[in-house]
């Protein structure tokens, strides 16, 4: 079993005791004492709080991210006077390898606490800047000292492909480990120790609790990440972009693969904008057959990168997303890349949901499209393929011209009036998207009554041209259908099965008008 360790850096009596309490609610597993925060409390006064979860101690040195100045011998002493109260306790490496008499006092701290799972002394080693570079010595020397039962290895991450290590350490070395890469691009770190097998792993209380970065909330892990459904053989799915802290694939995602009884985990994939970086994750992830990669959303700016990387690894790209140019999909399957994009459908399922009507229906409709980006292509492939007659307007116009050839459109500058007749207006610019939600791409009395208002951007739920276009009558389309619908599609390619479209849209409502508390990571 993995633990989950929530940190506790409180500084007062009072704090300690509502952050024991908290941490019991959110169902941690055990709570680590950071000793180095509380230089005045005593035995006395921590059995007094009347705790009920095991605890960690741990009096952290300033040199690897604490708090405490005191001496090797001191930070001892507090080990050895807290320990008969503890589970485990964790000390550094640098700490041990000092002097004789500070193994001897970690030793008996050692002794005199009860053990978790079999295991007493966690040896820790923490580099804030960079993953170290000896690595591999740093494991190898902790493996070999026999009073250490944990070897706990903690470095920030540059990049994603840093966490492999991590992943190979969790998954073969000889001792019990907690391994995590910090910061925003090692966060799958911590949410798939489980899966992989590590000793433990941390989250906060809340957000504002952190103990080291990157952490996220036990809430977040426990409800986001389904923390206790997570197994061995759990399968592995994210989102891969930059940025892609904000990103609603993994909630609704993860609450489709709950509601359908999914053995699998959705994860933010926090990727460096270049096809290198892009290419060196998933060659990484593909080469461990033990990751269990199944399946990627491709978002922002790595969409040319997905359909590149598919077709120098000789896998299928679906003849649509060669045309759209860009892949949001991809899925592994039995040692093959599958390349797939799913806006196109969602764009269009949910024009056509809202009309009542199928994409035949369409044809013939005089539709108008604002925005010439990467959402425009696979809209504009999707209008032209039920037959509308398309007229791109774009900030750019040899933008909109460009796309207009490839698709056999019309083009026109942003600026100009919609062309009367016009029967759909579609909104794939950024404007409008939180926080310039008062921006519109096209102002209220360009709209009118009989049109049908369809805007891509889903945050907010209601953007300025959506709520000026009710005020009128027009039919609206909110960018949540389209969201939900391209999300229900990766979801019944990856697992075969119907997607909880309801749920999925209620997910995602649930998010954007901050009423899940597991979106505070
Ligand atoms: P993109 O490739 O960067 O394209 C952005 C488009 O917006 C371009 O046409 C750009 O015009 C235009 N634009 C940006 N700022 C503008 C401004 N200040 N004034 C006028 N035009 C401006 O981005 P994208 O991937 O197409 O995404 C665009 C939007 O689609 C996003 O905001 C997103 O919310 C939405 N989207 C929604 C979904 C969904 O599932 N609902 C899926 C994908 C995208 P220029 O060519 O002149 O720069």
């Amino acid at each position: 079993m993995t633990l989950l360790i929530a940190p506790i850096t409180a500084s007062t009596a009072e704090q300690l005791t509502a952050d024991l309490e908290r941490a019991c609610q959110l169902g941690a597993d055990i709570v680590e004492l950071r000793l180095d925060y509380m230089p005045d409390l005593n035995p006395a006064a921590l059995a007094a709080v009347g705790n009920t979860l095991p605890l960690l101690i741990t009096p952290r040195r300033k040199e690897e991210g604490g708090a405490s100045d005191a001496t090797d011998a001191e930070r001892c002493d507090r080990l050895v006077e807290f320990a008969p109260q503890a589970a485990l306790c964790d000390t550094e490496l640098a700490t041990w390898e000092t002097a004789a008499a500070v193994r001897h006092r970690i030793a008996e701290a050692r002794a005199a606490v009860r053990g978790m799972d079999g295991q007493k002394l966690i040896l820790s080693a923490h580099d804030f800047e960079k993953r170290p570079a000896d690595f591999w010595r740093i494991v190898g020397r902790m493996n070999e000292i026999d009073a250490c039962d944990v070897a706990k290895i903690v470095f920030q991450a540059r990049h994603i492909s840093e966490t492999f290590e991590v992943f190979d350490l969790m998954h073969e070395n000889a001792k019990p480990v907690i391994a995590i890469a910090m910061g925003e691009a090692g966060l799958i770190t911590r949410i798939l120790a489980k899966k992989f097998g590590a000793f433990a792993t941390f989250a906060s209380l809340e957000a504002g609790k952190e103990s080291a970065p990157g952490q996220i909330t036990l809430d977040a892990m426990k409800l986001l990440y389904r923390w206790d459904a997570m197994r061995p053989d759990t399968t592995v799915y994210g989102v891969i972009g930059n940025p892609v802290g904000h990103s609603m694939s993994p909630a609704i995602h993860n609450a489709a693969f709950s509601e359908c009884d999914i053995n699998g985990a959705y994860v933010p994939l926090l990727i460096e904008p270049t096809y290198e970086h892009f290419e060196d994750f998933l060659r990484e992830a593909l080469a461990r057959p033990w990751f269990d990669l199944r399946g990627c959303s491709v978002t922002i700016p790595h969409k040319d990168n997905a359909l590149r990387f598919t077709c120098e690894c000789g896998g299928y790209v679906e003849p649509l997303a060669g045309r759209i140019g860009a892949v949001n999909t991809l899925t592994f399957e039995d040692g093959r890349i599958l390349a797939h994009n799913t806006d196109y459908a969602g764009a269009m399922d949910a024009l056509t949901d809202t009309l009542g009507c199928q994409r035949g229906d369409l044809h013939g409709n005089e539709v108008a499209v604002l925005g010439a980006g990467g959402a425009a292509r696979g809209v504009v492939a999707g209008l032209r393929d039920s037959g509308c007659k398309v007229t791109i307007y774009n900030r750019t116009p040899e933008r909109a011209t460009r796309l207009a050839e490839e698709f056999g459109c019309t083009a026109a500058p942003l600026a100009e009036r919609v062309r009367p007749g016009t029967q759909i207006v579609v909104n794939t610019t950024s404007l409008g998207m939180h926080p310039n939600v008062d921006d519109t791409p096209l102002p209220a009395d360009r709209l009118q009554t009989d049109m049908t208002v369809f805007d891509t951007v889903y945050n907010p739920i209601e953007t300025r041209l959506l709520r000026e276009a009710r005020a009128l009558g027009c039919r609206t389309v909110d960018g949540v259908a389209m969201f939900v619908h391209q999300a229900a599609a990766q979801f019944e390619r990856w697992t075969g099965q119907s997607a909880p479209h309801a749920l999925m849209r209620q997910v995602v409502l649930a998010r954007l008008t901050g009423a899940d508390p597991s979106a505070q990571r």
